[in-house]
Order: C-alpha cells, then structure tokens, then sequence
C-alpha cells in the first residue's frame, strides 16, 4: 500500500507548491502623472517600508521594495497612485518610468520635508 503523498502530509498550504510567477517584473503600484503638480507626501506617511523615494519632478515607488499592501492609494489627494495593472491607459507609461528611475544615474532619494 502506498504511503499518503508527501504533499498531504505538509503543513505548507498546497497551492504553494504551484509554479510561482516570475515575480522580477512585477510592480505592484504606481505613481503617475498628477503627482507633478502636488508632491504633498501623504503617500510616504503610510507606507510601512519606506519604498516611496522623492524624485526632482515628482515621488516613485521602487517597485523591488513595495510589498503591494495598497495603503498609499486613498492617501493620495490626485489619485496619482494605481496598482499596476489599474494604471489608466493614457498613463501606462509610468509603469517603465518608476522601474527606470531607480537604475537611471540619479535615482530619487529619500523624501525631504
Ligand atoms: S500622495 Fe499622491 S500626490 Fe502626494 S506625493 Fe504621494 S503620489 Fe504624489
Ligand atoms: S502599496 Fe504599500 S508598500 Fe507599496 S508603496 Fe504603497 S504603501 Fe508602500
């Protein structure tokens, strides 16, 4: 007889066993166009680990860093922030800029007051 699956015996929940997406080009939220003409910062307030970074234009969320918990989002005064896939098509290209930023020359900082 056979013995009962090792899978069953785990008490790790099956579904992790699943093949995992690659999860390098994922970005979990974005900051867009309206955060230009605002850069009040509530959004950095929120975020439990400080992956919000100030550029000279307006604020980026590394996208390695952010563990996609969605606080920042009703933060924001101009709803300038969207998970990744909610990004307004008109503004899709801020998806690439908030991953490019971090590896240009001078990559946003931490935020000033
Ligand atoms: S809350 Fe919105 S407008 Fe304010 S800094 Fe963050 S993304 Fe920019
Ligand atoms: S979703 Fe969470 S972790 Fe990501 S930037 Fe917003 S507050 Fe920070």
């Amino acid at each position: 007889m056979l013995g009962t699956p090792l899978i069953l015996d785990s008490p790790v929940p099956w579904h992790n066993f699943l093949p995992r997406p690659n999860t390098a080009e994922l970005m979990p939220y974005v900051i867009t166009e309206a955060c230009k003409s605002t850069k009040d910062k509530s959004c950095v307030d929120v975020c439990p680990v400080d992956c919000i970074y100030e550029g000279p234009d307006m604020l980026y969320i590394h996208p390695d860093e952010c563990i996609d918990c969605g606080a920042c989002e009703p933060e924001c005064p101009v709803t300038a922030i969207f998970p990744e896939e909610d990004v307004p098509a008109a503004q899709k290209e801020y998806i690439q800029l908030n991953r490019a930023v971090f590896k240009s020359e001078n990559p946003p900082g931490r935020p000033t007051r």
